[in-house]
């Protein structure tokens, strides 16, 4: 029975624990916080095969550097001295090549769709009622510079086999039954899904406690024992995790600061978002939705309706910079102009640090330099999605079975 030690209790170290719980393996989880918040809560739920381009793509760069001149932009770069940051630049501006992005797409949809499927297979499974819905996902705009990005996007989507149609606004309106929207026009990804978070991890945990996972919480990993090219012990705030066979490594936007601890570079800033969710509506967005222009995030869970947005690039800082919420407050009137929201107090703003790998990959795989190191991490705004395919491919690569997908590209060492 291999004995494996999972450091990070996010979705992808949680989706690791449950497909390897499947096998004969004894499982410990470690986790600094006591499970009840975290990156992988308050988002926005969003199971996006939809999102074929990479974030590193051409053009993002000088998109980026407009953006940074608006306060309430949905992109910020918070100025710092350091080169971890300049490096990661340095990684983003070499891969935002159309090489890059045709490398990325057919990995991107790959693991995409086979997380799709294993999620629809799990909330087929009687312990998981996570409000997973298959409603599609619109993206909706107002100008004609994002209507022309976003039917090229579609024209992409469409060839490579995710379908993707293309609404007139009277379409849009069609499709959202119960709340008026005021767009140009939007694309429709009926393969997307939605489901509620905070839900799916609660069931998670839950699930593993039963299977007999042992799970450390407020428990911090703060130093490896090395020896002959493997981890010998796991060295945390409450004593040593030893005698293990696999260290799977899925501390999200932390996850640098302990590589550089086993002596491994993995380029990653963290990406910080807010959320807030409007509860116990009378009427309801019925289909997810982006609005483009703002890149705010809109998906109803339940009679509840979260708005998520903004990616500043920064360190691992959770502080709330309430000009970014108020960049997404104003954006929800002008698409669903029945939508009035205040700004919500401060205390009450939910904040997520995405861990962002430069080129927009995930990184999955085994290290070279370490034998029984295996990471899972760096999957940025799309961590809930690919999360149940991460956790199979870290099962089948724990196990020494043959891998479900090509992951070759998603390589931790391919910046070495
Ligand atoms: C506003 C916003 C909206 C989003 N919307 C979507 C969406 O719609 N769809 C989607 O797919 N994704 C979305 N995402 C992205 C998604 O939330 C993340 O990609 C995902 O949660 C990352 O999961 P993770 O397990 O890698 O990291 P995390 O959830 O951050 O988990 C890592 C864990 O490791 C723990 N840890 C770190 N260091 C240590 C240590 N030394 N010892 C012990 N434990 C440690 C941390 O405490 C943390 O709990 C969104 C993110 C944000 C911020």
């Amino acid at each position: 029975m291999k004995n494996i030690c999972i450091v990070g209790g996010g979705i992808i170290g949680l989706f690791s624990a449950y497909y390897l719980s499947k096998k004969s393996c004894q499982i410990t989880l470690i986790e600094q916080t006591d499970l009840s918040d975290g990156c992988s809560f308050g988002n926005a739920g969003m199971i996006v095969p939809s999102h074929i381009i990479p974030l590193a793509a051409p053009g993002m760069m000088a998109k980026g550097m407009k953006m940074l001149l608006d306060s309430q932009s949905p992109f910020y770069i918070k100025p710092r001295a350091s080169t971890d940051l300049l490096k990661w630049g340095y990684h983003f501006y070499k891969a935002s090549t159309e090489q890059h992005v045709r490398h990325a797409i057919p990995l991107l949809r790959d693991i995409s769709l086979l997380s799709r499927q294993l999620y629809k297979t799990l909330a087929e499974e009687e312990a998981f009622q996570f409000g997973f819905q298959e409603k599609g996902l619109l993206m909706l705009y107002q100008t004609a510079q994002v209507e022309k990005e976003e039917a090229e996007t579609a024209k992409i989507a469409n060839e490579i086999g995710i379908p993707a149609h293309i609404l007139s606004a009277k379409e849009v309106q069609d499709l959202e039954t119960e709340i008026q929207v005021a767009v140009r026009g939007g694309v429709y990804f009926p393969k997307d899904a939605h489901l509620i978070p905070q839900v799916l991890v609660k069931e998670l945990i839950g699930y593993l406690e039963n299977k007999g996972v042992k799970i450390l919480d407020k428990t911090s990993v703060t130093s490896f024992e090395k020896k002959n090219g493997q981890i010998q012990a796991v060295i945390t705030s409450n004593g040593k995790v030893d005698k293990l066979d696999e260290v799977v490594l899925s501390t999200g936007a932390w996850s640098p600061l302990l590589t550089s601890q086993l002596g491994l570079t993995l380029p990653m800033q963290s990406g910080k978002g807010y959320s807030f969710t409007l509860k116990d509506r009378l009427t309801n967005v019925q289909i997810p939705s982006i609005l483009t222009e703002a890149k705010v995030a809109v998906t109803p869970m339940g009679t509840d309706l979260r708005f998520a947005g903004t990616m500043e690039i920064t360190d691992v800082d959770l502080s709330v910079n309430m000009q970014r919420v108020r960049g997404i407050v104003d954006a929800i009137p002008k698409f669903y102009p029945e939508i009035k929201v205040n700004l919500p107090e401060k205390e009450t703003i939910w904040k997520g640090l995405r861990p962002c790998s430069p080129d927009g990959l995930p990184y999955i795989g085994r290290s070279k330099h370490l034998k029984n190191l295996i990471i899972a991490t760096g999957h940025a705004m799309m961590g809930i999605s690919l999360a149940p395919a991460t956790g199979k491919l870290i099962e089948e690569i724990a196990t020494n079975e043959q891998v479900s997908m090509d992951i070759e590209g998603f390589s931790p060492e391919r910046f070495d």
